[in-house]
This record gives structure tokens, sequence and C-alpha cells, in this order.
């Protein structure tokens, strides 16, 4: 079939849920509601031809090993987010990445993102553009800001992630 499989990882609060629904309904809510593992899908063209992305939104660090597992089996591609508020949140997606290289062996050829979502928050920054951007180059994988409050570079995110897996 066209699914592409979309799994979105990160810390607890760094705005996962809210850039999946900004995403695919095009809504924002300001106050926080946990996640239990959720998959959405989105309809999207690439091309002449449509795509269906199936996004799993996952419930952050506190998944079971074993779910988290299964879900970068399944997975075409990662969606690995942090918050430019929280120094924390960046490093609790160390763990997510090594798993993900151990689990895919050739990360080259896997679509990663690694997203600082909140950038609107200017005035909490505790992570630069260009250390994300560092980090990212480290990893071999892409980097994007994103603000799932004011609907800043979501659409490009999951657009960029398709052509990622095109150009494979
Ligand atoms: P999750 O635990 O990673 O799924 O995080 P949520 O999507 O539930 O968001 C956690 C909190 O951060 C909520 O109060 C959101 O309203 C807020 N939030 C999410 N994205 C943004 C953003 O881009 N900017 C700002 N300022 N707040 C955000
Ligand atoms: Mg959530």
């Amino acid at each position: 079939s066209n699914d592409y499989r979309v799994v979105v990882f990160g810390a607890g609060g760094v705005g996962k849920s809210s850039l999946v629904l900004r995403f695919v309904r095009g809504t924002f809510r300001e106050n926080y509601i946990p996640t239990i593992e959720d998959t959405y899908r989105q309809v999207i063209s690439c091309d002449k031809n449509v795509c269906t992305l199936q996004i799993t939104d996952t419930t952050g660090s506190h998944q079971f090993p074993a779910m988290q597992r299964l879900s970068i089996t399944k997975g075409h591609a990662f969606v690995l987010v942090y918050s430019i508020t929280s120094r924390q949140s960046l490093e609790e997606l160390k763990p997510i990445y090594d798993q993900i290289k151990d689990i895919k062996c050739n990360m080259d050829s896997i679509p990663v993102m690694l997203v600082g979502n909140k950038c609107d928050e200017v005035q909490h920054r505790e992570i630069s553009m260009q250390e994300g951007g560092e980090l990212a180059k480290k990893w071999t994988v892409a980097h994007m800001e994103t603000s799932a409050k004011t609907n800043h570079n979501v659409k490009e995110l999951f657009q960029e992630l398709l052509q990622m897996e095109k150009r494979r």
C-alpha cells in the first residue's frame, strides 16, 4: 500500500500531540493532556498521487520498552521532538536515537527529523538553532524548528519527511 508510517518520539510535554493535532486537525490547545499511544491517518498529495501518512503519537519516554521497540520496527520515518525551552528534553532523545540506530542498522536510509518545537517561546530558549543543527549533523539527520502554537513549519515538517522518503 501507499501507507507511510511516521512515529513521533520525545519527552513528555515537548508538544508531540500538539504537532500531530495541528497537522491532522488544524487545532491547538493550551492545556496539557497526557497521551496514550494514538495513531492518526492523513491523506496528503505527493506528486500526482495521494499518500496516506499514518502518524503514531507516542507517550514519550514513559513508553513500555517493548512497545517502543515495536514502533521503531514498524516505522518508516521518525520525528524526534525536543522543546527549545528544555535542554533536558534534548538529552532525553539520545537513548531513542540510539535505539533507532540499533534496530534500523543503516540510519542513512531512514528519514529522521530532529525537531525543536515551541520556537515561539523565544524568551525561554535554552537550545539555540545552531546547537540543534549541530546535533542533527552529528546524527546525520535533518533538523527543523517548529511551533504547534503558531503553526510555524508544521506542514513543512511532514512534507519534508515524505520528500526524504522519496529521495532514499
Ligand atoms: P506531548 O506530551 O509531547 O504530547 O506535549 P503536548 O502536545 O501535550 O503539549 C504540552 C504542552 O505544551 C501543552 O500545554 C501545549 O499547549 C504546549 N505546547 C505544545 N506545542 C507548543 C508550541 O509550539 N508552543 C508553545 N508555546 N506551547 C506549546
Ligand atoms: Mg502527548
